[in-house]
């Protein structure tokens, strides 16, 4: 199957021959043609799959740019997902002459305003300031042909759900309506159940599957050896760029400048910046010129970059499906990636779970003197050394220094894993 199959105007064909898109992804294979033909569409597909064109091909298909008010809205649950989507609609629609505008809150309004009243096609946005924007009369749903609800769980995790039955409320009954959502929860299903009209549905088990190219593997660490690990990983690898996950946007500071004072270029994401920084921040890791970014699974969804050699987990995800929502940042666009995880004595059995939904064991890479003996069960604590280790100081195996305890860093949880990570070497 070709992208020529799809019968696609010879404007959205240009752009699609000019990104070197010439096979389509199996969710765009499966959406696209139920998409032409009308129907409203459940995607069950992450990003990474290629849902974004999935769903733009045919909203652009039968766009006249040149209107007053937007014919199509994307609805997103953050800023980084609803510019990467306006990014892809400006590639893919620049033949066409679509003007799109985007919409979100945590800046002044003004812009925003300006470039709605002189003309939008295709409108892209948070919930918030689209509801803001409607309620105020900025914004007019009257001509919307199509609405795409884009990771409705995510929007449904950060509490919009509520802006969003709104925004559909306020939308004409004709329009074409497109969930996408990486998981159906409850909620979800019945705000699909409202609003949608006999959808149909197309499911993508990504979720499960870790892409061939991307060679994944999990480093035994105790959790005060983490960051010296890391440092470590970084000096083999060599990677051009690298990007590191935390379990929490605390972690991302301190993680960073510890970083920093080892002579890393290193930039971090997270909900504490301000919205320009994180713009910022993207963009100067986007262009290179800083090899190192560190962030949250909130401010890395959406997170548009192909280029990415490494992951590093270093805090093990919360959720199994995380794994692979991270590591499927590398290995992009054909090209191979390396994943790591950093294991410490208290992630065994998020490992488990994640292994149980792979439905195979990954493997285990120890590096010297970077290990720990797992805790014998029943929980009880060996007496040990404190863990801290210096790669230019390297320690014997250390095999029989277990986990000490010592303040908060030593207990389960994020205290635990947030006190190894500012303290190390
Ligand atoms: P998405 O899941 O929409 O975030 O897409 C993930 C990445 O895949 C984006 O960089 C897209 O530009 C890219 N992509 C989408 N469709 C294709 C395709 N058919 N062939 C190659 N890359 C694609």
């Amino acid at each position: 199957m070709r992208f020529h199959d799809f019968g696609l105007r010879p404007e959205l064909l240009q752009a699609l021959e000019e990104a070197g898109y010439d096979t389509p992804t199996p969710v765009q294979e499966q959406s696209i043609p139920i998409l032409l033909e009308g129907h409203d569409l459940i995607g069950v597909a992450q990003t990474g799959t290629g849902k974004t064109l999935a769903f733009l091909l045919p909203i652009f298909q039968t766009q006249r740019a040149g209107g007053t008010d937007p014919q199509a809205l994307v609805v997103c649950p953050t800023r980084e997902l609803a510019i990467q989507v306006a990014g892809e609609a400006e590639r893919f629609g620049k033949h066409l002459g679509v003007r799109t505008v985007l919409a979100y809150g945590g800046t002044s309004s003004g812009d925003q305003k300006r470039s709605l009243v002189s003309g939008a096609d295709l409108l892209v946005g948070t919930p918030g300031r689209l509801l803001d924007f409607v309620n105020s009369a900025w914004l007019s749903l009257r001509s919307v042909r199509a609405v795409v609800l884009d990771e409705a769980d995510r929007m449904l995790d950060m509490g919009f759900i509520n802006d969003v039955d709104a925004i559909l409320k306020r939308s004409p009954m004709s329009r074409q309506t497109m969930l996408f959502s990486a998981t159906i929860p409850d909620e979800i299903r019945e705000l699909a159940e409202r609003y949608m009209l006999h959808p149909r549905t197309v499911t993508m088990h990504r979720g499960t599957k870790v892409a061939d190219q991307v060679n994944h593997a999990l480093y035994p660490v105790r959790g005060s050896q983490k960051q010296a690990l890391l440092v470590e990983i970084l000096r083999r690898e060599n990677p051009a760029k690298t990007l590191i996950f935390t379990a929490t946007r605390e972690n991302t500071s301190v993680l960073a400048l510890a970083l920093r004072r080892r002579g890393h270029e290193v930039v971090s994401l997270s909900s504490l910046l301000s919205q320009a920084n994180r713009e910022r921040a993207l963009e100067a890791f986007r262009r290179g010129d800083f090899p190192v970014l560190v962030a949250t699974d909130v401010a890395a969804r959406g997170l548009d970059i192909t280029d990415i050699d490494l992951v590093v987990n270093f805090d093990v995800p919360m959720h199994a499906e995380d794994y692979v929502h991270r590591i499927g940042r590398t290995g992009r666009a054909e090209r191979s990636g390396k994943a790591v995880t950093l294991v410490s004595e208290h992630d065994e059995r998020r490992v488990a779970d994640i292994e149980r939904l792979l439905g195979q064991a990954v493997q285990r890479v120890e590096l010297p003197g970077f290990s720990y003996e797992p805790r014998p069960a029943g929980g009880a604590r060996r007496p040990g050394r404190r863990g801290g280790s210096h790669p230019g100081r390297p320690r014997r195996s250390g095999r029989s220094s277990g986990p000490r305890r010592r303040g908060t860093s030593g207990g389960r949880g994020r205290a635990g894993r947030a006190g190894g990570t500012s303290r190390s070497g």
